[in-house]
């Protein structure tokens, strides 16, 4: 018989018995920290508790549900002492849903929140030091004389709602038959129906709206998970903010959908601003929304936007950031921490569709952008033509095996902007960084740990972190983004 055994050789049974905790028991608990998912770290008799809807600060009633060694997971029954910061979830399905973790906390405790996240991962996975006191948002690179690195107040939304250009809505059977669209109940995937949600911009609900009416009204079957017989399989909304533009994408099951110019004309009818309806063909049994072909049902195959001058062109599976208005709060502060002169040689690594990299372009000698997605390439290559600029070079390819070359070939930068996905800079990419020896380092960071990790390295090879602004680009979510402003110590 297999026993699951721990060093000492006693039984996973035996551990338990010996916890201060007892499952199924009713607690009190002090909640002192708010945890990777939202969720309130509590203590109970010097043992972790994991409390999602807790707050910090509070004193809550719960009842302890799955327990582990070093910690466990409690279900809250009751608020005893509120925090000052607790709030009233305006939506009415935030607890079922999932979606958001933080509506419960006031917006401005949640800023505050994420940027003391930041401070603990550079204190204690970065091992840096950080200067004391909230240093505000002045943010102009002038740190002379303060000890360590300042942290910066989270730069936050006026209006913290309604701030997603982009709706994916999975499309399934209800249980009592017919067609219904929203999000999956947590931890299963019943699909629950919704009609507003509260971060998405206003259009993209009523785009989903239209498009589910016009699915049951045409008799459209939806795509069945268990089966998988049915057709309409998600339902993708984007807006261009700054345009007006509306892109529509059905992902379907299957080539045909039958009545398609009737289903093209209900929607052209019921949202005037569409510019394009897209098909995508998915019928893999994945979780994976989008398939490999995709069709213009009606109208353009892409939509536009801009983000501050530079106009994007969107197409039905491009990457492009959700938040518009804080990616361009984001964009200035990266390019300001460039501190660019004109004449620069700038590298962008992990470029996406060149986002970045044709901001940076405006006030740069010459910047070279890399990524790893070929497609993104194609998007930057077009992205760079549509505005008309032509000092930027993209190529296809890990940033850390193209800077490299690109090193051997003598590309010199005056400035590197990184923005790597969660798992931060590859090592063999941060050695090449402190090679090459650029004046300035950006680092742009969706996880503070892999930022932390990753500023210690560049810190040990000869760097200085001036300053870090986090920007809120995710508000009611557990999500923190960054830009890291680091430069080379003269000594070096
Ligand atoms: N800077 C862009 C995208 C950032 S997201 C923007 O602001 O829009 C991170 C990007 O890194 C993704 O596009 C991902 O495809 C890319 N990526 C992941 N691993 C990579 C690697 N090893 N080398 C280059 N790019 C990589």
């Amino acid at each position: 018989m297999k026993r699951k055994n721990n060093v000492l050789g006693a039984r996973k049974e035996d551990i338990l018995a010996d916890l201060p905790v007892v499952k199924n028991e009713e607690y009190i608990a002090d909640v002192i920290g708010i945890g990777h998912d939202g969720e309130g770290v509590g203590r109970v008799n010097g043992f972790t508790l994991f409390i999602p809807g807790a707050l910090p600060g509070e004193k809550v009633r719960v009842k302890a549900l799955k327990l582990k060694k070093q910690y466990g997971y409690a279900k809250l029954l009751q608020v005893l002492e509120a925090s000052p910061d607790r709030v009233d979830a305006p939506c009415p399905i935030y607890k079922q849903c999932g979606g958001c973790q933080l509506q419960h906390l006031s917006y401005g405790a949640q800023l505050r929140w994420k940027r003391q996240l930041v401070v603990d991962s550079l204190e204690r996975i970065g091992k840096l030091q950080v200067a004391s006191g909230d240093a505000g948002d002045a943010g102009d690179g002038s740190n002379e004389g303060r000890q360590g690195i300042v942290v910066h107040s989270t730069l936050g939304m006026s209006d913290p709602w309604r701030y997603r250009n982009k709706a994916q809505v999975p499309i399934g059977l209800a249980m009592e038959g017919g067609l219904v669209g929203g999000f999956y109940a947590q931890g299963s995937h019943r699909i629950i129906d919704m009609e507003a949600c509260l971060i998405q911009h206003e259009n993209n609900d009523a785009v989903v709206t239209a498009v589910k009416r016009i699915a049951r009204e045409l008799g459209i079957r939806p795509y069945d998970e268990e089966s998988s017989k049915g057709l309409l399989r998600h339902v993708i909304a984007r807006y261009g903010f700054n345009t007006g533009e509306i892109m529509v994408v059905l992902v379907t099951n299957g080539k045909e959908i039958a009545r398609a110019d009737e289903l093209v004309g209900l929607i052209r009818e019921a949202i005037p601003g569409v510019r394009s309806i897209c098909q995508n063909v998915n019928r893999e049994r994945t979780n994976v929304i989008f398939g490999d072909t995709t069709k213009v049902l009606w109208g353009s195959d892409v939509i536009y936007d801009t983000i501050g001058d530079v106009r994007f062109a969107i197409s039905a599976r491009s990457f492009y950031q959700v938040n518009p208005v804080q990616t361009e709060v984001l964009y200035r502060k990266a390019l300001d921490f460039a501190g660019l002169s004109g004449e620069e040689t700038v590298i962008d690594a992990y470029c996406g569709i060149g986002t970045i990299s044709l901001f940076l372009a405006q006030r740069a000698g010459q910047v070279y952008g890399v990524e790893i997605v070929p497609e993104a390439i194609e998007d930057a290559r077009r992205n760079a033509l549509l505005n008309g600029v032509n000092n930027v070079q993209f190529e296809v390819g890990g940033a850390e095996v193209v800077i490299p070359a690109w090193k051997r070939q003598g590309i010199a930068p005056d400035v590197i902007v990184v923005d790597p996905p969660r798992k931060g800079c590859d090592a063999a990419l941060l050695e090449t960084i402190l090679e090459m020896r650029p004046a300035r380092v950006v680092y742009v960071s969706c996880n503070a740990s892999t930022l932390a990790r990753d500023l210690r390295v560049l810190e040990d090879g000869g760097y200085r972190t001036v300053e870090v602004q986090p920007v809120d680009m995710f508000p009611h979510t557990v999500h923190v983004e960054s830009v890291a402003l680091l430069v080379r110590n003269i000594t070096h």
